[in-house]
């Protein structure tokens, strides 16, 4: 589904992503752990085009990626983003937070992107708050809003960024079943998470990242259970 093959990526002096090499197939879950500052979101904002690379590929579905030949837009429709704040628009309804784009990008008659938009909204359990505002929601029912405005575009693979990490912890639970569930639906998933216990029995496989490079990867009940590097041994010592 998606392969990225010697990833570079700086900000000034800064080299954030080193020599980056990733590949996810379809219906495969894969989790990115690592520290702050580690180059995760980077490397995800890479993948979705918010940060253009210094070099190295990126290939999508077989075809190489490059902002010269491709519209960036449209290859960023099949890829969907959730992030640490939900991002919603403040004075739209759940509703329109989830048929907005659909309508405005990819010119869906409304009451086809709504009625859609309602179906998404059931799924995330969300089916009693189709003409609330943002406002009220808590951060959970807003993040999963997030995620079914994601799902309206129909992307062929979903990246999450730390999606539970500005939530109060009862809340973290209801985004990760949601995220569990389309999991088990087969969607395509990278997830960047500190929450140790989803990546290690939703996620296929588990990354750990380390000072902008991927230092391990492998079946996440291995490299949780029996991690081979110094570094992931480290790390998960902290965290576990
Ligand atoms: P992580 O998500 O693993 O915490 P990031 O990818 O956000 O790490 O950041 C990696 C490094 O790149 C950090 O040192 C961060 O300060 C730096 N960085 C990220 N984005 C920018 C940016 N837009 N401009 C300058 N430095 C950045
Ligand atoms: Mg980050």
């Amino acid at each position: 589904m998606i392969r990225v093959e010697k990833l570079n990526k700086s900000f000034g002096d800064l080299h954030v992503l080193k020599d980056v090499d990733l590949e996810v197939n379809e219906n495969e879950v894969v989790c990115l752990i690592g520290a702050s500052g580690s180059g995760k979101s980077t490397l995800l904002r890479c993948l979705n085009f918010l940060e253009v690379k210094d070099n190295g590929k990126v290939i999508f579905a077989g075809d190489q990626i490059e902002l010269k030949t491709h519209n960036i837009n449209q290859v960023r429709q099949k890829v969907g983003m959730v992030f640490q704040h939900f991002n919603l628009f403040p004075h739209k309804t759940v509703l329109q937070n989830v048929a907005e784009a659909p309508i405005m990008v990819k010119k869906i008659e409304r009451k086809k992107a709504e009625e859609e938009g309602k179906r998404l909204l059931d799924k995330v359990g969300l089916g009693d708050k189709y003409h609330v505002y943002p406002g009220k929601l808590s951060g959970g029912q807003k993040q999963r809003v997030a995620i079914a405005r994601a799902l309206a575009m129909k992307p062929e693979i979903m990246l999450f960024d730390e999606p539970t990490s500005a939530l109060d912890p009862e809340l973290v639970g209801e985004v990760l079943e949601t995220m569990k569930q389309l999991a088990k639906e087969g969607m395509t998933m990278i997830v960047v998470t500190h929450e140790m216990g989803f990546a290690r029995e939703v996620a296929d496989r588990t990354i750990y990242m380390h000072d902008g490079r991927i230092v391990e990867t492998g079946n996440s009940k291995e490299l949780f259970d029996n991690p081979k590097e110094k570094r992931t041994q480290e790390f998960l010592s902290k965290v576990l």
